[in-house]
């Protein structure tokens, strides 16, 4: 019988793909099946992103790029997130890597390793967990509450932090909840960082053009943690790319040769084509940008309406990221046994909210990636279900 590592055969499946697997064998049955299960936009990606994917596709480059990226797209990169930051940024801290889980996956391997804790957000994305205990590493959720609008309490996070801490991960907009955190809960994290050196952070900023109120904030803005944080952000949810992989961290200087080492042995470089067209998304006009992030917002006040509408179900208003995380608690149903009904029996596919962490228990997860139409259809169907069963 062959032997496997141990830290490989305790880890779980992120459960979005397992709901959208299941969603899609329903549907290929003929079912009628709504899809607010996967954080994927239903956009197009821009037509003059497509236009430069096609010339990529025949012009190349064909061959292996170096491992960190294409200089002129780490170039743009910089660029992008100084812009957006209002901060300076070296192409030469800018890594490309084939989808924004990557560099998740390479800051746990980096600071992880037995011996060692790593402190993420719960409920929470389910491979920041799942990549610390791959390591061997401790994994410690800090709890995101509804209270605080599911933002992070800055002192709950840093009484968490032990001599054994090596990196915090923080979300912000996040997924699930759609939760941001505001710029004084920031400042009291980055005061206490600056206090214990020994801690680096991983900010995930993927959903960094969904933000509904107020301008974007990053501990990357601080200027005495910047050789400890690491920003993660990518393609594939502000250009609607994430079929694409297509992903970008930017890293302390210091680190950077761990990461390419890392990547040669991992898969090299991301493909040169994909490089090309995610050049032309950064380079191009941000206007389609805006106008997702329009329709985002409008179809946030529908299915936040809609969530409110049902019985024993609230739902706060979330200020980034494209879900809800309504409070089923007054329905009497726990969150998993609803969501496995709903798309079974009514076709509607979301998720519970335990697939984010013991703290997500109780809610569920509602992606407005979808048209209104569709959210509207989807709450008609949810409704009518609550209305005709019982919680056993
Ligand atoms: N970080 C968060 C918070 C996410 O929700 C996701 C995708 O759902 C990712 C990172 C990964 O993005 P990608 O699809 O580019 O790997």
């Amino acid at each position: 019988m062959v032997e496997l590592n141990p830290n490989a055969t305790i880890l779980e499946e992120e459960g979005a793909f397992a709901v959208s697997d299941r969603a899609a064998a329903l549907a290929a049955e003929g079912r009628s099946i709504i899809n607010l299960g996967i954080g994927q936009p239903d956009f197009q990606p821009p037509e003059h992103i497509l236009a430069a994917a096609q010339r990529a596709a025949r012009d190349g480059p064909h061959g292996y790029t170096s491992p960190v990226g294409m200089p002129i797209l780490r170039e743009a990169v910089a660029d992008h997130v100084a812009a957006r930051l209002g901060i300076e940024t070296d192409p030469g801290e800018v890594i490309v890597v084939p989808g924004g889980k990557v560099t998740i996956f390479f800051a746990c391997a980096l600071f992880g390793g037995p011996g060692t804790e790593i402190l993420y957000p719960d409920p929470g994305f389910p491979p920041y967990r799942e990549a610390v205990r791959f390591t061997g590493a401790k994994a410690i959720g800090y709890p995101i509450r509804e209270e605080n609008d599911f933002a992070f309490d800055a002192e709950e996070v840093l009484s968490l932090v032990t001599s054994k801490t090596r990196l915090i991960i923080v979300n912000s907009p996040a997924n699930p909840t759609g939760g941001v955190v505001p710029k004084q809960e920031l400042d009291k994290l980055a005061e206490g960082l600056l206090a214990m050196p020994h801690v680096a952070v991983l900010s995930d900023e993927i959903y960094s053009h969904q933000i509904y109120e107020g301008g974007p904030a990053s501990l990357m803005q601080v200027p005495g943690l910047r050789d400890r944080v690491v920003l993660l952000d990518g393609w594939s949810k502000t250009f609607a790319m994430t079929g694409w992989r297509l992903g970008y961290g930017v890293w302390p200087s210091h680190l950077i040769d761990h990461v390419r080492k890392l990547i040669t042995i991992n898969h090299s470089c991301v493909n040169g084509v994909a490089q090309m067209t995610a050049l032309a998304a950064l380079t191009g006009p941000m206007e389609p940008i805006e106008a997702f992030r329009q329709t985002f917002m409008e179809r946030r006040k529908v299915v936040v309406d809609r969530l409110n509408g049902l019985p024993g179900v609230t739902c706060r208003v979330p200020g980034g990221a494209f879900y809800a995380f309504p409070n089923i608690t007054g329905t009497g149903w726990s969150s998993r046994e609803l969501a496995t009904r709903l798309l079974e029996e009514a076709g509607v596919a979301l998720m519970h909210g335990e697939s984010f962490g013991d703290y997500g228990k109780g809610y569920l997860r509602v992606s407005y990636a979808a048209s209104a139409e569709a959210i509207n259809q989807a709450m008609d169907r949810v409704g009518e279900f609550l209305a005709n069963n019982s919680p056993a």
